[in-house]
């Protein structure tokens, strides 16, 4: 009878176990909170024509940085298999609720010391020219993996209310002026994105994913396949997180904000 017993809890045990082990992993809207971003980098064709549809059937937007100069962008971009999009497709983005971004003049570095006149150029001529689309631009986004030459910063923060980088970290809540993120490569798979999707989730942060072209055979390391998109669109869908704007952040915790 001892013997029964023993093994009635012992089973009993490890029914408990899996009972709760599994309920560890199952999340609810109490359990976890944070938010995510996508922003699309140098108004790329793929992301209208791959992005932009797949967004609008889930009722999500995100930002787009695009680059001041037509020309000098559709010839950086033409070597490395992808096209520019049309200011009318901004346009059509911008209307279903998209932000737009300054992504500079001519996607240069500005990292390394530069003139004034050049950081005119770059930081504030491509504003100009945004709004002269009739764009309205609240961010920059810094090319190249940039945070930016020392000037080009002050620059950027006199001009914007916030910026983005490719420093790779969670956004802390109350947000920064200056947005860190996770910038995708070509070898980023489920797994990894789950870490910082994760970990965004316990943090209760704000996590940005930044996306490039979505093509078939990516020719950067910054680029993307369709099939790696669907996968992080799948991963964010499944998570605790909300899909946001920058400015809605900025909105939602403007009582927090201390800068
Ligand atoms: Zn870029």
């Amino acid at each position: 009878m001892i013997i029964v017993k023993k093994v009635f809890f012992f089973l009993l045990t490890v029914l408990l176990f899996f009972v709760v082990g599994c309920d560890s992993d199952s999340k609810t809207e109490e359990e976890t909170r944070g938010y995510v971003t996508f922003w699309f980098d140098d108004g790329l064709l793929s992301t209208y024509e791959k992005a932009f549809p797949v967004f609008e059937e889930k009722g999500w937007n995100a930002v787009l940085a695009v680059v001041g100069s037509r020309v000098v962008m559709s010839e950086k971009i033409a070597q490395e298999g992808d096209k520019i999009m049309s200011w009318e497709n901004v346009k059509e983005m911008e209307e279903k609720g998209w932000e737009i971004s300054n992504h500079s003049m001519t996607h240069e570095k500005l990292g390394d010391e530069k003139s004034l006149n050049y950081l005119k150029m770059e930081v504030l001529g491509s504003k100009e020219v945004l709004e002269n689309y009739g764009f309205s631009v609240e961010s920059f986004t810094f090319p190249h993996g940039d945070k930016g030459c020392d000037k080009a910063r002050d620059m950027v923060q006199l001009n914007y209310f916030y910026w983005r980088s490719t420093v790779s970290e969670i956004n802390s809540l109350p947000p920064e002026r200056h947005l860190k993120c996770l910038f995708v490569t070509e070898c980023m798979d489920r797994k990894k994105i789950r870490e910082w999707i994760n970990k965004a989730e316990e943090e209760e942060g704000w996590l940005i994913i930044v996306l490039h072209s979505i093509i078939n055979n990516p020719v950067g390391w910054w680029q993307q396949t369709p099939e790696q998109f669907a996968m992080i669109v799948e991963e964010v869908e499944e998570s605790s997180l909300e899909v946001v704007l920058p400015r809605d952040i900025f909105e939602l915790f403007a009582e927090e904000i201390r800068w």
